[in-house]
């Protein structure tokens, strides 16, 4: 493992082999900068102390979003990323010691913003485990996976524009709920979930009219956020059938303000599950990938805040349970000709596991309330209260491997307008 001149406390997600990519916001407006330990490097100032060079263009460097990086090649990332180990090593000589603090801001002084503007938003249902799940609990009696759910990875177009980052409140929304004499009224929802996944931001895209191959997608995909795919389940009930979900989930969804690339997840690949029946050719991909990343959901109430209790884990997943790959994700989204630009989000759906425990949302870990969760305060939850507050964890470690973390995404939930 690698050392580096800014001090990495041992268990931090973000050191030098991690690098991940956000904007911060400083006195002179957003930067983009890459955590290490509790700072971030700034990439604005190292751009402006002519450290970059010609490895990026200065517009990059010095931009308010990722989105100028996410343009660039597979190679011009690569290259970034390799400059910017070189200048935060320890035995660097490109950086005398006494000019290294003004390249740095503390994680802990700054707001962190949205990283990069989402121009498309789409999240898949690629979770076997949650799928099945889901069917019992929506249309209990029959068949748990539609007849497509094997063959495609079924997903739905989300909001762009309600896409948050990390600490941003999430008001709890109304619409329309069925009532018991089945005509639906307008209310606050009373079933308000978390959906715990993970998702993918694209860099440079397809002309219009020529699918990805899955076995091009690595050169499509910059990195992964966590994702926290808020969910009002009453509103869904109502309105999901036959078109989907539409205002049960575009009312916010959250994500990490750091971006972890695939290079720094290189050592945690996986391998995909077994999938039967085999998919079709367009879905295969030569070396189909997974990521091992252990991801947890953490809940602590009003009450617990006040009474300093810190927050319950309520559960612990992880993204190499996902049946579908992002790979195939990212093939199936375009194999109609569809285009993909810099920017665009997919996420992967809610990821559970086979044990309870590892749920990724309260509808299957209360199974639709009838098993309330028992938090530490000897509170219970079947869905969320106002003033509770959800974060989703991931991390990706291993013995004699860097850790690569992905820090967390928070939001507390407030009332209704
Ligand atoms: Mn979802």
């Amino acid at each position: 493992m690698a050392a580096s001149w800014v001090p990495v406390p041992p268990e931090s997600d973000f050191p030098i082999e991690n690098l991940p990519y956000g904007v911060f916001r400083t006195s002179r407006g957003p930067h983009v900068g890459v955590a290490i330990g509790d700072a971030i490097f700034d990439l604005y100032a190292a751009s402006h102390a002519h450290l970059l060079g010609d490895v990026v263009p200065a517009g990059v460097a010095q931009a308010s979003s990722l989105n100028p990086l996410l343009a660039l090649s597979h190679d011009s990332w690569g290259r970034l990323r390799r400059r910017l180990f070189e200048l935060l090593k320890s035995d660097t000589t490109e950086i005398a010691a006494q000019d290294r603090e003004r390249f740095l801001s503390g994680r802990a002084d700054v707001e962190m913003l949205t990283p990069f503007k989402v121009r498309d938003y789409v999240d898949f249902y690629s979770s076997l485990e949650h799928a099945t799940n889901l069917g019992k609990i929506m249309r209990p009696g029959g068949e748990p996976l539609l007849p497509n759910w094997r063959w495609l990875p079924v997903g739905y177009h989300g909001r762009a524009s309600t896409v948050v980052v990390d600490g941003t409140p999430i008001v709890r929304p109304s619409g329309q709920i069925k009532t018991e004499a089945g005509r639906p009224e307008f209310a606050p929802t009373r079933m308000l979930d978390v959906e715990l996944e993970i998702g993918f931001v694209t860099g440079a895209g397809n002309t219009l009219g020529e699918p990805i191959a899955a076995d091009r997608a690595r050169e499509h995909i910059f990195g992964v956020v966590l994702v926290n795919d808020w969910s009002a389940r009453d509103i869904q009930a109502w309105e999901y059938q036959p078109l989907g979900p539409f205002l049960g989930k575009s009312f916010a969804t959250s994500i990490s303000p750091w971006v972890v690339t695939l290079e720094a997840l290189e050592s945690y690949r996986a391998t995909v599950p077994k999938q039967e029946p085999a998919p079709l050719p367009y879905l295969r991909c030569a070396d189909d990938w997974n990521y091992d990343i252990a991801l947890g959901i953490e809940m602590q109430t009003e009450e617990m805040r006040s009474d300093g209790i810190s927050a319950d884990v309520i559960a612990r997943s992880n993204a190499k349970y996902l049946y579908w790959s992002m790979a195939q994700q990212l093939a199936h989204a375009t194999s109609n000709g569809a285009t993909i630009s810099p920017g665009d989000l997919f996420a992967s759906g809610t990821i559970s596991g086979s044990e309870p425990g590892s749920y990724g949302s309260l509808i299957e870990l209360t199974w639709r309330g009838e098993k309330p969760l028992k938090l530490s305060s000897g509170e219970e939850r079947s869905f969320l209260e106002d003033g509770d507050t959800v974060t989703l964890t991931g991390r990706s470690e291993a013995p004699g491997k860097p850790r690569i973390g992905f820090g967390r995404v928070s939001g507390t939930i407030v009332p209704a307008r």
